[in-house]
């Protein structure tokens, strides 16, 4: 039927339209942002059933209406189900994918890439077993998505003056977008400064592929992890198009 399109998804949120409907909202690989009704979803013998949870990936088919698309038929691809029993790997994965809300678009040029890189760190998160594993998979992917949506941050040269960072007096400044030399630095008011080994370590796991076993990957601890995850939350909470909501569970698991 020429009205009819599949794709592959993952559930981003939902909401109620009616006593039995809900208006699903996705991030699809063919099409970015998109949202699908789901008809008799909060009915108990509803066919779609728990394949419209968050954070399921699907492959989708959906009718094409003059305003919504109605979702009629779902099939599970992943549950990531081992992200469900634990509370650190759900939040972190709540806080990824109102990172994908906020920055994703609808006809995203860049779908494929951002539903890749959402998929494999759902999918890697939720295999992860220690802390600071699950936690340098937030780390990756925050940067990973910056890199992909347009906002990638500067971590090898000075933001101003463009010149080589030396090892000693590195400073980061979120509306700047990235590292600072010191004589830059002195100009601007909010700048954190950086330990070079924290640079480097945020530089080598920008450039590398998500997947990619950095020589980083068995060294982080937990602490380094912390401080890397919270200045990334700054940078993208000031970058992002949307208002974060899930920010404050982020505090709450530190
Ligand atoms: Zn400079």
């Amino acid at each position: 039927m020429k009205d009819r399109f599949t794709t592959n998804v993952i559930n981003l949120k939902s909401y109620s339209i009616s006593e039995a409907d809900k208006i699903i909202v996705m991030y699809s690989k063919e099409k970015g942002l998109i949202k699908g009704v789901a008809k008799g979803i909060k009915k108990p013998a509803s066919k779609l059933g728990g394949r419209m949870d968050m954070l399921v990936a699907n492959k989708l088919m959906l009718n094409k209406g003059r305003n919504l698309d109605t979702i009629c038929q779902a099939e599970a691809i992943n549950t990531f189900f081992n992200l469900r029993r634990d509370m650190n790997k759900l939040f972190y994965a709540m806080y990824a994918s109102e990172i994908v809300s906020n920055f994703g678009i609808e006809n995203d040029p860049n779908s494929e890439e951002i539903f890749n890189l959402f998929y494999s760190f759902l999918e890697k998160i939720s295999k992860a077993e220690k802390k600071e594993h699950i936690m340098l998979c937030l780390l990756k992917f925050q940067l990973k998505i910056m890199n992909i949506t347009g906002y990638s941050i500067e971590l090898d040269s000075c933001v101003k003056c463009l010149e080589p960072l030396g090892k000693d007096d590195i400073y980061f400044s979120v509306e700047n977008g990235g590292t600072l030399c010191k004589n830059c630095a002195d100009g601007v008011s909010k700048r954190i400064k950086i330990p070079y080994k924290i640079k480097e370590f945020l530089s080598v796991i920008s450039e590398e592929k998500f997947e990619t076993t950095t020589k980083y990957d068995n060294l982080v601890t937990e602490k380094i992890c912390d401080s890397c995850i919270n200045l990334l939350k700054n940078y993208i909470e000031y970058y992002s198009p949307k208002r974060f909501k899930t920010v404050n569970i982020l505090e709450s698991i530190r």
